[in-house]
């Protein structure tokens, strides 16, 4: 073959209007049958293959289609399906589901709140590396046995073969699998697993190859992450016995989110016949990379950042694609999206109301699979004419453009003085003074800011932002529910009341809508999981605050209580975190600019009276680098963004933040040096022991650890609340706790957050007379 050839990673399966939401979701409500779901799916992966061929990349991947994840898939296929399921069919939509979401009587029987639970509750879920997508977490244990079990790689294989297309199978590496799935025995080693799970590997290859596969993709972006020596032999091992196996199928390893540094040399040394690599995040090691790399493989140069939307700058991509050439030549070379374009939305096509300038900045995945192949076009001379001028045209036009450059918000920036990182006093100090003038009762009781966003909430707003309801009439509707609120708050004693964000749609779109410099996407829609999609704002220019934001509804709800209210507001590195961010300058610099829009915010709150303000950072610690040697420095642009925001207040305003983790332990010293008044966190499920970590640490500050899980619907006793309370009451000091849920409560219904608040308060109330 004479031209440099073009494949992709895996494609978005949603749908350009979220089809297999739609059709899952109502197949789940039993409103389509089980075949109906099956024709969305094929015809989505029809669509998707046609689509990508006729964008002329040559290799397109198949099995990156999935119901539900692509992990969950992998459990699948490997027959690792866990024992309190029962045997199910690994190649049937139901079995995913039911993994995923357990069955309906996960509630906790006993009711005594001890957590357990009968039934077959669902697997865990989690993050997929530093993705907002997440995964369904494969569970091991000393008896897991791996058997070739599901049939949807090699069905999908056949399938896309029946349209004309020989697809390349994509599957996720025995060891990033291994790796990310947990096992309840702690001393459990899940390696003892590997070679099992091999064989397993072994025979789905071979059936592949025997199926024709010419080539197989196998994702091991546990490669941009610490390994262990463990990882690395599973690694050496694996492939060692795989790549013999293949026959004349030939293997691609993919590793991405990020470069490898000490991983390079494992990597290069894998024996398989090509590589993948993320020439984005990765951009700087390509020198290395090329001039050590392998004879005898094909490299897969992902230039196309797959994690982001804006364009290719096709002058940069092709600078690496040339010096690549000239060391492998065409024949070794491949170019790619950086990984699976399933973090980007699907198409720019439908969005007609995007300002053009800024559309003109923007590819999603369609048009990432056009770049790819408009570069290969372009290093093999056949580029048609004016593709690389308009492409520099449109970056040229971005560089130089007006609506990203506000010369006040880097003014302002660059007088950020240290001293506006500090709050006027130290916290001792502060502390008194709040209490003077907060007079709250030991254990004060408050909230994590929302509250039940009903049907009625939802459709109010749907009808008004399409223009059926008048700005007055939802203006009054948003009203009387902020007041029925405040007003419920009040009745049952709840010491430092919320308005509760009936106005807001999202904790970030509600503040990106407001700000300059972010703008929004009709259909830019990502799976989060499963069904759930996302639809983040794209932060493309300087970030600035034209008006206060939150001060109406803020001041409104101040004026119906005597109590104290708490304003409520969303972080800059939750902000950032949550949204496509512009990648013309740091994530720290486009950070510190919310932070300063945050901090104006926070000045307004206090001018109009609010006596406590909370910031709520819940996206900190995903915002965490995946090698750990980048945490340090991510952690103290995200701590110093946060005291930009709260520093500028008198010592007697409360700053409040939220965090909802699982684990507090690495980032407590981050957590710490945020210097909040008090912060919220989630610690229910963990029966407090998510507190430890602030015990080891001697954490100084007020502290409000949830009492209750505000991810079920289950009313907690007050006992059970109280028992808590007395486990974190033995080892925090009683004037520094707080008595709060878990987390927001806008998933709930009002009925079960009525009597669970009630419960709530009478337990504080039982605390204080005790002490
Ligand atoms: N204030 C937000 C709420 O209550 C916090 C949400 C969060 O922690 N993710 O909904
Ligand atoms: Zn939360």
């Amino acid at each position: 073959m004479s031209s440099i050839r073009t494949h992709n990673l895996g494609y978005p399966r949603i749908g350009e209007h979220r089809e297999l939401k739609k059709a899952t979701e109502a197949y789940w409500q039993g409103k389509i049958s089980r075949e109906e779901l099956e024709d969305t799916g094929r015809r989505l992966r029809r669509g998707n293959w046609l689509k990508q061929q006729a964008a002329g990349i040559d290799l397109i991947p198949c099995n990156d289609f999935s119901f539900y994840d692509q992990v969950l898939d992998a459990t699948c296929l490997l027959g690792n399906i866990p024992p309190r399921f029962g045997r199910q069919d690994a190649s049937d939509p139901d079995s995913l589901f039911l993994i995923a979401r357990g069955s309906r009587d996960t509630a906790d029987n006993c009711g005594d709140g001890c957590g357990c639970q009968t039934g077959t509750f669902a697997s865990e879920m989690t993050k997929w590396f530093d993705t907002n997508y997440h995964y369904i977490v494969p569970e091991f244990h000393a008896g897991t046995e791996f058997k070739v079990s599901g049939t949807k790689v090699f069905d999908e294989f056949q399938e896309a073969l029946a349209l004309g297309i020989h697809a390349k199978p994509v599957l996720i590496g025995p060891v990033t699998y291994l790796s990310l799935g947990k096992s309840h025995d702690a001393d459990f080693d899940r390696f003892s697993l590997l070679d099992g799970l091999v064989a397993a590997y072994e025979e789905i290859i071979g059936r592949l190859a025997a199926l024709g596969a010419t080539w197989i993709q196998i994702d091991e972006p546990i490669l941009a992450t610490d390994l262990d020596d463990r990882r690395r032999d599973a690694f050496l091992e694996a492939y060692a016995r795989l790549a013999t196996v293949a026959g004349n199928t030939r293997l691609m390893v993919a590793s991405y989110f990020g470069g490898l540094r000490d991983n390079l040399p494992l990597f290069l040394s894998l024996p398989v016949a090509g590589l993948h690599f993320d020439a984005v995040r990765g951009s700087d090691e390509v020198p290395e990379l090329l001039e050590k790399f392998p004879e005898d493989k094909v490299l897969s140069l992902g230039v196309v950042d797959g994690r982001n939307i804006w364009r290719n700058d096709f002058d940069a991509s092709l600078g690496l694609l040339a010096e690549a050439e000239a060391r492998l030549g065409k024949e070794r070379l491949w170019i790619a999206p950086s990984c699976s374009l399933i973090h980007s939305p699907v198409t720019l096509e439908n969005e007609p109301k995007l300002d053009p300038e800024i559309k003109n900045w923007l590819a999603f995945a369609d048009e990432k699979l056009a770049e790819v192949s408009a570069l290969g076009d372009l290093l093999g001379g056949r580029a048609g004419p004016g593709v690389l001028e308009e492409n520099r045209a449109a970056h040229l036009g971005r560089r130089g453009s007006p609506r990203i450059h506000n010369p006040a918000v880097r003014a302002r920036l660059a007088a950020v003085a240290p001293q506006d990182l500090e709050r006027r006093s130290r916290f001792p100090e502060r502390q008194a003074l709040q209490r003077e003038k907060l007079k709250l009762p030991l254990f004060p009781t408050t909230t994590i800011g929302s509250f039940p966003q009903t049907a009625e909430v939802r459709s109010a707003r749907a009808r008004w932002k399409s223009g059926l309801l008048p700005a007055v009439a939802y203006d009054a509707f948003i009203k009387e529910e902020t007041r029925r609120c405040v007003a419920f708050q009040d009745e049952i004693g709840i010491d430092m009341p919320v308005h509760g964000e009936f106005e807001r749609n999202d904790m970030v779109e509600y503040f990106g809508e407001q700000l300059e410099g972010f703008t929004f996407t009709a259909n830019g829609w990502v799976q989060s999981y499963g069904t759930r999609c996302v639809k983040p704002p794209v932060i493309f220019g300087d970030v600035s605050r034209p008006r206060p934001m939150t001060t109406y509804w803020s001041g409104f709800a101040k004026s119906l209580t005597e109590r104290p209210m708490k304003g409520m507001l969303t972080g800059p590195v939750t902000i950032l975190q949550w949204s496509f961010v512009r990648n013309d300058q740091p994530r720290e610099t486009t950070t510190r600019q919310i932070a300063l829009a945050i901090r104006d915010e926070v000045l307004d709150l206090e001018a109009i009276g609010l006596a406590a303000i909370q910031i709520d950072e819940p996206a900190i610690r995903e915002g965490l680098p995946l090698r750990r040697a980048d945490w340090d420095p991510y952690l103290a642009w995200a701590v110093d963004a946060f005291r930009l925001c709260a520093s500028g207040v008198r010592d007697e305003t409360q700053i409040h933040t939220h965090m909802c983790y699982s684990e507090f332990n690495d980032i407590i010293g981050a957590i710490a040096a945020l210097d909040a008044d008090v912060i919220t966190i989630e610690t229910s499920r963990s029966n407090m022991e998510l507190l430890d970590a602030f015990v080891d640490f001697n954490y100084p500050n007020e502290i409000g650890p949830g009492v209750y899980d505000i991810h079920s619907p289950r009313v907690p006793g007050v006992a059970e609340m109280r028992h808590l309370m007395e486990k974190a009451g033995a080892v925090i000091p009683t004037g520094n706790l707080w008595v709060n849920p878990d987390c927001g409560l806008k998933t709930r219904g009002w009925p079960e957050v009525r009597a669970s608040l009630v419960h709530m308060v009478a337990c504080a109330r039982a605390l204080r007379e005790k002490s």
